[in-house]
């Protein structure tokens, strides 16, 4: 009878989830999430659907604010030094107007392979860490219960059941996590449609990015590396684009770029910039990144968001572990100053597309005023 009644107990005390916290996703904002929860002494797992190092569309634009967050998390600017092309001037072309300049600091943002990066940040976050990472387990599903939260994984095959307190969805811009929790995928008004790519070239660019009437509602950028290769490509609003159903349309924007003749395959993928219009957290659930759609709006960078959000939602845990569920909004109140900026973002988006000429008005008066230019500046190098 004791002895039923022990096990009664334990029953009713055992947790019901076998992990603190799952963190979905092995990009900047799920390996921020992961190395600052275990500077808070919180255990994580990782799940990560690809096997190894994967191909991630991006221009490798890291900004200087990026670049300080790395270092935060222990990935020193060595690293970018190393590995990048340091950008130490340039940036923006915009409506025939060339803005070469310097940020205010003095530190400089850089380009790098995205492939590379990711998989050095999470060499990085393993070994020095302790950080595991669980690779080749696909998230096919999620189920909120009151005190936990369950994980349907598919791995070598099969699938598999993982339970945690907390989980942090950091699964990128189709997250399956985002489109099961709000039953919705992103709407098109929140995207941005963009295709990039890698050419050879011997001529030597200056990193930036351009805005054209002739290619408008779009921007382009050409990033180049440091081994002879530009990555270059193109973000096309798709709220004032809606056309865009059929990707000859975007192939076409491509060929009207200034850019060196065009020879790699085109990659084709959204950008998601809803952060403001979704509810991005819940008690145990924290979006994070790509998935909870912290994107500047404008310029498409996502790096440094996605690293900033992914520590914010890993601190909030922390919170909440003490203080209680009401701690999850603290979360929101973190990312105030970033949702503050993709705000603006979103604006200068939405004016530019619908007034490129009074855009061009504008900017050429910028750009006369030595304090607004550096603004302007600020604005695009993110430092
Ligand atoms: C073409 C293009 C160019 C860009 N250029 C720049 C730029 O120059 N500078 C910049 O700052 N930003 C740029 N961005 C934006 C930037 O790439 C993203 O904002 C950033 O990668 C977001 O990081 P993340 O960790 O949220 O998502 P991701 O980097 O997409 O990582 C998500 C991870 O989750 C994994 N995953 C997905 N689904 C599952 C699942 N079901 N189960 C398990 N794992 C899963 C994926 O394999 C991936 O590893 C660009 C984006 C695009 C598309």
């Amino acid at each position: 009878m004791q002895l039923l009644h022990i096990m009664q107990s334990l029953i009713v005390v055992s947790p019901h989830y076998s992990h603190e916290v799952i963190v979905v996703g092995a990009g900047p904002a799920g390996i921020a999430a992961a190395i600052r929860l275990s500077q808070l002494g919180i255990a994580c797992l990782v799940l990560e659907k690809s096997e190894g190092p994967r191909v991630k569309h991006c221009g490798g634009g890291v900004s200087p604010r990026a670049v300080a967050i790395y270092s935060k998390l222990g990935f020193p600017e060595d690293y970018f030094l190393a590995n990048g092309n340091a950008i130490t001037s340039g940036w923006i072309h915009a409506f025939g107007h060339k803005m070469l300049g310097h940020t205010m600091n003095g530190k400089h943002g850089f380009i790098v392979e995205r492939r590379q990066l990711d998989w050095d940040f999470q060499q990085h976050a393993i070994a020095r860490h302790s950080v595991r990472i669980e690779y080749g387990a696909a998230v096919s599903g999620i189920r909120i219960h009151p005190d936990y939260v369950q994980a349907e994984v598919r791995k070598d095959g099969h699938n598999k059941f993982y339970s945690c307190r907390f989980l942090i969805a950091a699964d990128g811009a189709a997250s399956l996590i985002r489109s099961r929790l709000s039953g919705h995928k992103i709407r098109p008004t929140d995207m941005i449609l963009t295709s990039s790519g890698i050419v050879e070239s011997d001529a030597d660019f200056v990193p930036s990015i351009r805005f054209h009437e002739d290619h408008m509602p779009a921007y382009s950028w050409i990033f180049p590396y440091t081994n002879g290769r530009v990555n270059v490509g193109i973000g096309i609003y798709a709220n004032v684009y809606r056309k865009v159903q059929n990707w000859a349309d975007v192939e076409a924007l491509i060929g009207r770029m200034q850019h060196p003749d065009y020879q790699g395959k085109l990659s084709r993928w959204i950008i998601n910039t809803n952060a403001l219009e979704n509810r991005v957290f819940g008690h145990r659930v924290f979006l994070a990144g790509d998935a909870g759609g912290f994107v500047d709006a404008f310029t498409g960078e996502g790096i440094s968001f996605a690293l900033r959000s992914g520590m914010a939602a890993a601190d909030t845990i922390a919170r909440v572990k003490r203080f209680g569920a009401i701690s999850s909004a603290c979360y929101l109140f973190s990312m105030l100053p970033v949702i503050a900026r993709l705000l603006i973002a979103k604006g200068l988006q939405r004016f530019l597309t619908q007034f490129p000429a009074t855009t061009r008005f504008i900017l050429k008066w910028c750009l006369k005023i030595g304090v607004l230019r550096r603004l302007v500046y600020r604005y695009f190098s993110n430092s």
